[in-house]
Order: C-alpha cells, then structure tokens, then sequence
C-alpha cells in the first residue's frame, strides 16, 4: 500500500502537515498532561473523600516531561523530533495514569480513563506522518497487556474491548485524514511554484525579492552575503523581434535566453525575470571582476546562439552590492546598463560611482 502519491517529498510534505497543526497538537500535549493531574479529584473521591496521597506523585510527574516538551518546542520546528517527543509525554500521560492506578481501591474505572487518553492520540496524531502515529498509538494498547500482570486490571477483557475499536477507528480517521492534507499540500505547492516562478520562462518571478531580504529590511539575508554582485540584463531591440516575427516567436526568444542563462549561472545564484524582457542575475559571493566575466561569457553564448527565431544580442550592467538597501544595488546596475545600451548594445559595463 501507498501511503503518498509518488510526486510528493515526504520529508516535506510531513514538515508542513506538521508546521499546519503545530499549535493544536502542542495545546493536545498540555491538555492531556494537565489533564492527567486533574484526575486526582476523582482519586481521592476511590479513598472515600481523603487526600489521595499515594497517587499525587504519579498525578504530578507528568509536568516534568511537559515541561521539557515546551522548552524543546521554542528550540525546534523539526517534524520528527516534536513527534517523538510529543509522543513521550502522552505515553508519559499514560504510564503515570497506570501508576495511579496501581494505588487505588477501585481500579475498574480505569476503562474510562483509557478512552479518554485515546482522545490524547485522536488530537496529536493530525500533527504527525500516519506511520509514526500508528505505531506510537499501538504502544498504549501494548502497554495495557504488558501492565496486566502487574497492577491486575479487573476488567481487561472489558478493556480490550472498548479500546481496540477505539484505537482502530482513530487509526483509520487519521489515514484518512492525511489523505485530506496532501490535496491541501498540493495545491499549496502549486500556488508557491506559480508565485515564485515565471511560468513562460521558467525564471523566479519578482515575488522572490522578499525571500532574499532579512525579515522587515530592504537589505539582502546573510546568505547572499557580500561580496555580492547584481547583473540588470536587456534583450537588444527586441521589440523589433516582435513586430518582425509577432509576439509568439518573441515569446520563444525570452525563453531560449533565459535557458542560456540557467544553464551558465551556478546553483547559489538567482535569477529573476524582473518585467518584460529585463532579468536580474544575483550572484552571491562573487567579486565585481568575476561577476563581470560571468555575464560576458552569457552575452557571448547568446550572440552565439543560432538556433532560435532569429540572431539576438543582449546588453547587461553589473554592479556590487554595497551592504545598504538592495533596491540601490539593482538601480546601479540599470544604470550600467543603460550606459551599455548609449555604447551601442551588445555589451556588458560595471557600474562606475
Ligand atoms: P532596447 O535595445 O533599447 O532594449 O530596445 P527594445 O526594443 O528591446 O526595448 P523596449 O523596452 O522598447 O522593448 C521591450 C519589448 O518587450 C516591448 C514589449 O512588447 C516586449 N515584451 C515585454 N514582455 C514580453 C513578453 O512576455 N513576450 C513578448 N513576446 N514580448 C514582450
Ligand atoms: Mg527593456
Ligand atoms: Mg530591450
């Protein structure tokens, strides 16, 4: 059986199912630990009325994972991690209820209290892959039969019977409800491509701009670190090729330049198509000199390029990236670029102050 579609990364596609039901599973986690103390009114209610002091301790030792869970919630977001450590404070839940149990004059309630942990699993699991849920949810019922011989349940035919529908309804729910969540998770994929992607070049589109700045800043993230240079490219009187051939076949002369330029820029680079037939190059760590070789060596391949519409050339201004807002950069290298087109086009120029 197939538990993804095969297009789908599960590594991603269980981050953001996670990421998307982070906060209900945390408040799950809380509820169900807190919850677990409040069950002491009801132990003390077993010993006739008194102060249940034989089970506070195992009422109580639930907070310290709890505790340890929040903590570790604020350091990390990673599905697998808050998973497993998810799943320690439920079974902790559990253990310490079975604790309690082991103390008390009447122990035939715990029927009730083991279906209202089921719920802990029934909340969690939305937040968790479906193959890590089953298992950890199969763990409570394990655990009953292998306590049996211990604490001596009264009635574990009973609670056998109640649980496993139980466990077996909430398993089923789930892998439904996964299933749900890919459909969520495609669509979501398919807008973030669209927005992130020009769809006729296959270039980022400008939506990208914010990604590459530090959150609330116009200045590039850390990883596009200086030096870093910025190349404004041109397609040479291309409305020529337009009028000359019609709009189609321009359209393929964008796309047969913007290939070149993938195929030539390395993996940290980012190109943008940044309106019409103007792209932007960012080139992360990478000095004036080299920057400006790189891009002469695009205009000489497309120059080059014999197999499109018609001979094409393209002008293109460098510039490097002064630390500042990245909307200076980008305006000295269309000004370069325009100094690029007054010389007679074809030709790089690096932005002089
Ligand atoms: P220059 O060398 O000075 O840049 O001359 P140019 O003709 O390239 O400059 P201009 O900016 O006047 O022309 C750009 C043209 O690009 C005009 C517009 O119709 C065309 N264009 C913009 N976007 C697209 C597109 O998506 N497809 C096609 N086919 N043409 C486009
Ligand atoms: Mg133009
Ligand atoms: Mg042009």
């Amino acid at each position: 059986m197939r538990i993804l579609p095969k297009d789908i990364d599960a590594q991603d596609f269980y981050q953001s199912k996670f990421e998307f039901y982070r906060r209900f599973s945390f408040w799950a986690v809380i509820f169900a630990a807190v919850g677990t103390l409040s069950y002491f009114v009801s132990d003390c209610q077993l010993f006739g009325g008194r102060f249940a002091w034989e089970t506070l301790p195992a009422r109580l030792t639930p907070l310290i994972p709890m505790t340890a869970f929040i903590l570790l919630s604020k350091k990390t977001k990673n599905y697998k991690i808050m998973g497993y450590a998810t799943y320690f404070v439920i079974h902790c839940c559990i253990w310490c209820t079975m604790w309690s149990v082991y103390y008390l004059p009447d122990k035939t309630h715990f029927s009730e209290g083991s279906i209202v942990l089921q719920l802990a699993f029934f909340a969690v699991n939305f937040a968790f892959p479906w193959t890590m849920a089953v298992p950890m949810h199969t763990l409570q019922i394990v655990t009953i039969l292998l306590t049996h011989p211990l604490i001596h349940y009264p009635n574990i035919d009973l609670l056998l019977s109640l649980n496993i529908p139980c466990w077996a309804a909430i398993c089923l729910a789930h892998f439904v409800m996964q299933n749900l969540y890919v459909k969520h998770y495609q669509t979501t994929k398919k807008l973030q491509y669209i927005s992130m992607f020009d769809a006729l070049t296959g270039a980022h589109s400008r939506n990208i701009t914010k990604d590459l700045l530090k959150p609330d800043s116009t200045e590039f993230k850390e990883k596009y670190r200086q030096p870093l240079c910025v190349a404004m490219f041109d397609i040479d009187l291309f409305k020529q090729v337009n009028d000359q051939y019609g709009h189609a076949k321009g359209d393929i002369v964008l796309k047969d330049f913007a290939n070149i330029v993938l195929e030539s820029k390395t993996d940290t680079d980012v190109f943008i198509r940044w309106g019409g037939e103007e792209f932007i190059l960012l080139m992360p760590n990478t000095e004036l000199g080299a920057a400006v070789a790189t891009v002469e060596s695009i205009r000489r391949k497309v120059q080059r390029f014999d197999q499109g519409v018609c001979p094409i050339t393209v002008s293109a201004g460098v510039a490097k990236y002064d630390g500042k807002d990245y909307k200076l950069v980008i305006d000295s290298a269309d000004k370069a670029l325009y100094t690029a087109k007054n010389n007679g086009r074809n030709q790089v120029v690096a932005y002089q102050k």
